[in-house]
């Protein structure tokens, strides 16, 4: 029966079955069991380079004798290969096993906010080895907000003596009543603890990025503009539109208050943040944000509406788009490329800017059709702040009306509904989690697996190689795995 079953999964005609001995996350795409096993503490690896296979792909060949073979175009890929090598070892014995293997997407990442909760060094290190772990290779680091800038920039040192401690912040007991009025009549109780300053040094962020690139995984920064932006304007008042001294915000939500889109010195700001930002992290994107941005102060400030007029614009949108568009070609001349949230498509931005699909596929969709190369991470199934269903949960979620347990999240497609024609231009996808009601690193682990182990098969796997019945069984070791191996506090499974 085992052999019947081995040569369908060669064949590619069935999942593996739950009790093989291969039980490897993400799946990878091409596997021949052998029969057989041999010891782990008598493995010799022997890798090549082989420039016919693609980026990050590798084959491994486990044979009884102890002989690992291992080939590769690069390093990613050797990398991987040990990975997959490591997951495959069980009590000390390598099933004997020819694998074929590179992924669907060269964009597989997660999302980490350090801006409304700090998660700190500790766990956005453990988080980078989880994240290899499963052969994830962009770590997206949100660094600026309402609520606190994160990251050190020696131009400007009051972005963290001011802008990375807030008064306080919301009351999470109070909040989960709806329709309480706060101390300010809106509804948000400050609980008046002062938070921070906690931020990143220029070292800790070199630290972290180096440490990222031995595990080959790329950290793209965010810088936000123009909106999510009240921490920097409290450190410095003449970034915003009126000059007002505000503080970081102690709610959540979005502030109204955004940088000004007609003030040259904000433009010169932002570009010597860039500058800065493009020195400590050597890859490719840069994130410029680009979301919730509310117009009402730009509507009422001379200077935007100035250059509204001088320039043409369509209105307020169009000032975000000539914003959208400066700073990506600024980054284009510093060789990175820009990524922006789906919002920035209102703007009519260049063919260069990557999209990032966020309030629903719809906006990676409208990006693939204009040519603009995309990023997936719907709300459903991407935003691991969403409540997971699982019982007796003691954490709190953003309540966005719907729960998004395991099986949903092993749905993801990146590619749904993308014309083939166009699908080139689907990069990946990530999991993203926002640091609102996630209060330290133990609840942001709590909350991001094992569903990103779900999603990282989704980003990794060929969709005809995916089984959620399978993926249901491999999963509880790797669940085991980042508990004991990674000190990750997953959270249980149904
Ligand atoms: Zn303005």
């Amino acid at each position: 029966m085992k052999g019947a079953i081995c040569a369908a999964i060669a064949a590619g005609a069935i999942a593996m079955d739950a009790t093989a001995a291969i039980s490897v996350v993400p799946m990878p795409n091409k596997v021949t069991e052998l029969g057989g096993f041999c010891l782990a503490t008598n493995v010799t690896i022997e890798t090549l380079t082989d420039a016919s296979i693609p980026a990050e792909g590798y084959t491994l060949k486990v044979t009884e004798d102890g002989s690992v073979k291992i080939a590769s175009s690069g390093d990613a890929g050797r990398f991987y290969a040990m990975i997959t090598l490591e997951q495959l070892t069980k009590d000390g014995k390598v099933p004997c096993v020819e694998i074929e293997d590179a992924p669907r997407f060269k964009w597989r990442g997660l999302h980490f906010d350090d801006c409304r909760h700090f998660m700190g060094k500790e766990t956005l290190m453990k988080t980078l080895d989880a994240m290899a772990y499963h052969k994830l290779n962009v770590f997206h680091w949100h660094l600026t907000e309402d609520q606190g800038w994160r990251i050190e920039i020696k131009k400007y040192p009051l972005l963290t003596a001011k802008g990375a401690v807030r008064p306080g912040s919301p009351k999470p007991a109070v909040l989960k009543k709806p329709g309480e009025t706060g101390q300010d009549g809106t509804g948000w109780v400050n609980n008046n603890i002062e938070y921070g300053p906690f931020f990143y040094t220029q070292d800790d962020v070199r630290e972290i990025v180096a440490y990222a690139q031995n595990l080959h995984i790329t950290v793209v920064p965010e810088i936000e503009l123009p909106g999510h932006a009240l921490a920097a304007i409290s450190a410095y008042p003449e970034l915003g539109c009126t000059g007002e001294q505000f503080t970081p915000w102690t709610r959540w939500g979005v502030s109204e208050h955004i940088f000004c889109g007609g003030n040259d010195k904000v433009i010169s700001f932002l570009e010597d943040v860039i500058d800065e930002v493009c020195e400590l992290f050597p890859g490719p994107i840069v994130h410029i944000g680009g979301d919730e941005a509310p117009k009402k102060a730009w509507r009422k400030c001379p200077k935007c509406q100035a250059r509204i007029n001088e320039l043409g614009l369509d209105g307020e949108e169009g000032l975000q788009g000539w914003m959208t568009r400066h700073f990506t070609e600024y980054l284009a001349k510093k060789g990175r490329r820009a990524i922006g949230w789906d919002e920035v498509l209102d703007g009519n931005p260049g063919k260069d800017t990557i999209i990032m699909s966020w309030r629903g596929p719809e906006g990676g969709i409208k990006a693939a059709a204009r040519g603009n190369d995309a990023v997936m991470c719907p709300v459903n199934p991407c935003y691991l702040d969403i409540e997971q269903g699982i019982d007796e949960d003691p954490c709190e979620y953003i309540n966005y009306g719907f729960k998004l347990p395991l099986e949903l999240c092993y749905g993801f497609d990146p590619a749904a509904g993308i014309p083939e024609d166009q699908q080139k231009h689907i990069l990946g996808g990530q999991g993203n989690n926002w640091t609102e009601y996630t209060w330290n690193g133990s609840e942001f682990e709590w909350k991001v697996w094992p569903r990103m182990s779900a999603i990282a098969e989704c980003l990794w796997t060929e969709k005809k190689n995916k089984d959620w019945q399978n993926f249901s069984q491999r999963i509880v070791p790797l669940r085991k795995s980042l508990v004991k191996r990674f000190r990750i506090n997953a959270s249980p499974l149904r």
